[in-house]
């Protein structure tokens, strides 16, 4: 490893430890990992023994990181929305089943220094799954999400995630052209609800978040 690439991964793991301290604080069981095959393991031994069934949010993290086909080689009940062709009574039952699982994976679209963290949703599936339902909620989340402030944590949804993922959905928006948000009004407007943690929701039992030393996701 040269001398930058040293100095650059102490760079993540002082912020990182910080970072993870701050949530700890706040009641989530927080881990920093430096790359995306050791957080795929990571999230892997965190699924409780008696789990059956598994939600996975919209997330680009947790598809980048082959956590899908690893859950699915291991037997479990995966349900995910992301599948083309469902009717919107299908896509609605699915999502229902979701926030029911077991276990809910997702990541967030920014982590705050001082340890909290803000998702945006079109249709509200993963903001209802990420603060009430799952027993266990496995947020991963790529360094490339880390913000100073919710300020900027804000400004990132609408500047950084959202057009990326407009993009991706090939949404009919500003931002999927402009790379920026300009607060638009439209029927394709993908960002419509917006949560911020500041703690570990009450009713759920584990709430983990692996913090990863590599960019993941929008
Ligand atoms: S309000 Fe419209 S332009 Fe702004 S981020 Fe959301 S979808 Fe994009």
């Amino acid at each position: 490893m040269s001398m930058f690439q040293d100095i650059r991964k102490w760079y993540r793991e002082v912020t990182a430890y910080r970072v993870v301290d701050s949530l700890r604080k706040r009641g989530f069981e927080a881990f920093y990992v430096e790359s995306k095959i050791e957080a795929k393991d990571l999230a892997l031994r965190l699924i409780p023994s008696n789990t059956v069934t598994i939600g996975v949010g919209g997330s680009v993290t947790i598809r980048e990181i082959g956590l899908l086909e690893a859950l699915s080689d291991k037997g479990y009940r995966v349900t995910h929305h992301w599948i083309e062709g469902l009717s919107g009574d299908e896509s609605r039952r699915v999502r229902l089943e979701e926030i029911n699982a077991d276990v809910f994976l997702t990541s967030v679209n920014a982590l705050t220094l001082d340890g909290r963290f803000i998702l945006v949703d079109g249709v509200g599936n993963r903001v209802a799954a990420s603060a009430f339902g799952p027993k266990t909620v496995i947020a991963i989340v790529g360094f490339n999400k880390l913000v100073p402030d919710l300020d900027y944590g804000l400004w990132r949804v609408k500047n950084v995630a959202m057009p990326m993922n407009a993009r991706r959905l090939k949404l009919d928006t500003p931002c999927a052209k402009l790379g920026y948000c300009t607060e638009c009004q439209g029927t394709s407007r993908g960002c419509r609800a917006t949560l911020i943690l500041d703690m570990k929701p009450s009713m759920t039992e584990h709430y983990y978040l692996i913090l990863v030393g590599e960019d993941l996701g929008f």
